[in-house]
């Protein structure tokens, strides 16, 4: 077993890795900036470092920092949580060539997923249902892209192969838009990401988005923890998620899940992942793999049972998986509403000091979160301070629990989008299930015009 773990990250999630490791008897070392002197896992953590200014430029990315974090406090793994450097393949290269284990899949893995076209090229090889497209990179040739976008069929999207956070895509309804947009996404890749590779794909119109956890021992052993339903978005983000997915029957979910282990097996893949797909008309479409942790993955753990979290630890210790297939039982439905530090209803951040603070409880709510009363939630980054989760016996349970928690949850001194989850938590199209990744959009564009028009 490991002994020590760096945490390469910050808020609820470092706090989330420090509980996982310290449940193992894990010892571990918090990185932080100046800024993050007083964030509660570096307060619980066994050792500090701070690693620099609050710009995360100069601090949570600073590899040769947290590599030299590694190196001081002795310890043997970093765990890179979400976000940050967790799918940075250099990152992971370069921590391992120093002589320390990174938590999640190989350097090379990390690489491929990063890498759309060849994620999208080795998933199809491996049997993944991917979206109709180019299936590779697009060339200038405007009569070969008009052809392919005419077997396509139209509306395409043009994405970029290095593309990210909902970055770098562009959908094209007509053919005498194509050539065009192919030019301005290519031109917008090489300038945002470094790299004008552009692909193109069918635009499935009315997805949702429907994703497979799997954890992968990387010694030839893998298993999938059934889906997660992340449709609830606005502008790319997950704003709401849960499991199961409304409406996925256990047929489906075994025929999917055993296609994304398969795929697991023969790309060697280690550690806890995620393929993500949308959902249209009862078919999966993959259209990426994320090679880290995610946001959502307490949903899993509160309907599977397992710690995903210490399976990473486990398995980044060089153990066999010890959870097989058939142990894998989903009970009753668990949902997730991130919790924002930002205006309800115009979504600009609320940075500040957090006057009073009451976390919610009862049977099946859990809170994950780093704030407390008297903590002052920095400007410098992501605006969420903690995630609410709920586990009911089923979906209509766990809305209930969830609204209840809501309502008791107390965060003063800041604004939060409270007020929006607990609209969702009563919106008639949310109970229903199933809605698709415009509906939270829609439904918000609606409330504007309602607003206006009264105003
Ligand atoms: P990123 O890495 O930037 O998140 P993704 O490939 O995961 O890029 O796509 C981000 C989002 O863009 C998806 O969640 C979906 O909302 C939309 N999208 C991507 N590809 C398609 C497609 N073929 N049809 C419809 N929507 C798409």
């Amino acid at each position: 077993m490991l002994e020590k773990v760096v945490i390469a990250n910050r808020g609820e999630i470092a706090l989330r890795i420090l509980r996982a490791c310290h449940t193992l008897g894990i010892r571990t070392v918090a990185v932080h900036s100046t800024v993050d002197r007083n964030l509660k896992h570096v307060a619980m953590a066994d050792e500090s470092v701070c690693i620099g200014p609050p710009p995360s430029g100069q601090s949570y990315l600073d590899m040769p920092a947290i590599i030299a974090a590694a190196e001081v406090t002795d310890a043997q793994a970093i765990h890179p949580g979400y976000g940050f450097l967790s799918e940075n393949a250099d990152f992971a290269e370069r921590v391992e060539q120093s002589g320390f284990i990174f938590i999640g899949p190989r350097a090379e893995t990390i690489r491929l997923m990063g890498d759309k076209v060849e994620a999208i090229r080795a998933m199809k090889e491996a049997g993944v249902p991917c979206v109709p497209g180019s299936g590779g990179p697009l060339d200038d040739d405007p009569a070969t892209n008009v052809k392919i976008a005419r077997e396509i069929g139209y509306p395409v999207i043009v994405k970029a192969a290095g593309g990210g956070g909902g970055r770098g895509m562009r959908v094209v309804h007509t053919e005498a838009a194509l050539v065009n947009a192919i030019a301005t996404t290519k031109q917008e890749a090489k300038a945002a990401f470094g790299n004008d590779m552009v692909y193109m794909e069918k635009f499935l119109e009315n997805p949702r988005h429907v994703e497979i956890q799997v954890l992968a021992d990387g010694q030839g052993n893998a298993i999938h923890l059934g889906e997660r339903d992340c449709s609830m978005q606005r502008r790319h983000q997950k704003v709401v998620e849960e499991a199961p997915a409304p409406g996925i029957t256990p047929e489906a979910r075994a025929a999917i899940g055993k296609v994304c282990v398969d795929a697991c097996i023969r790309i060697g893949y280690r550690g806890a992942g995620t393929f993500e797909f949308l959902y249209e008309d009862g078919r999966f479409y993959f259209i990426e793999m994320n090679t880290r942790i995610q946001v959502e993955h307490p949903v899993t753990e509160m309907v599977t049972g397992i710690d995903l979290v210490r399976e990473q630890l486990m398995i980044a210790s060089g153990h066999t998986l010890s959870i097989r297939q058939e142990d894998v039982v989903l009970t009753g439905h668990a949902i997730e509403c991130r919790i924002n530090a930002e205006d309800p209803d115009t979504f600009m951040p609320s940075p500040g000091t957090i006057r009073h603070f009451h976390a919610p409880g009862g049977p099946g709510v859990r809170v994950d979160t780093h704030v407390y009363e008297g903590y002052a939630v920095p400007p410098n980054y992501d605006s969420m301070i903690g995630k609410l989760i709920v586990h009911g016996a089923d979906r209509e349970q766990a809305i209930c629990r969830m609204r209840v928690a809501l309502s008791e949850m107390v965060v003063d001194g800041i604004r939060t989008n409270i007020p929006l989850q607990q609209r969702i938590m009563r919106d008639q199209g949310f109970h229903g299930g199933g809605q698709n990744i415009h509906y939270l959009e829609k439904r918000l564009a609606e409330r504007k015009n309602k607003t206006l028009a009264i105003g």
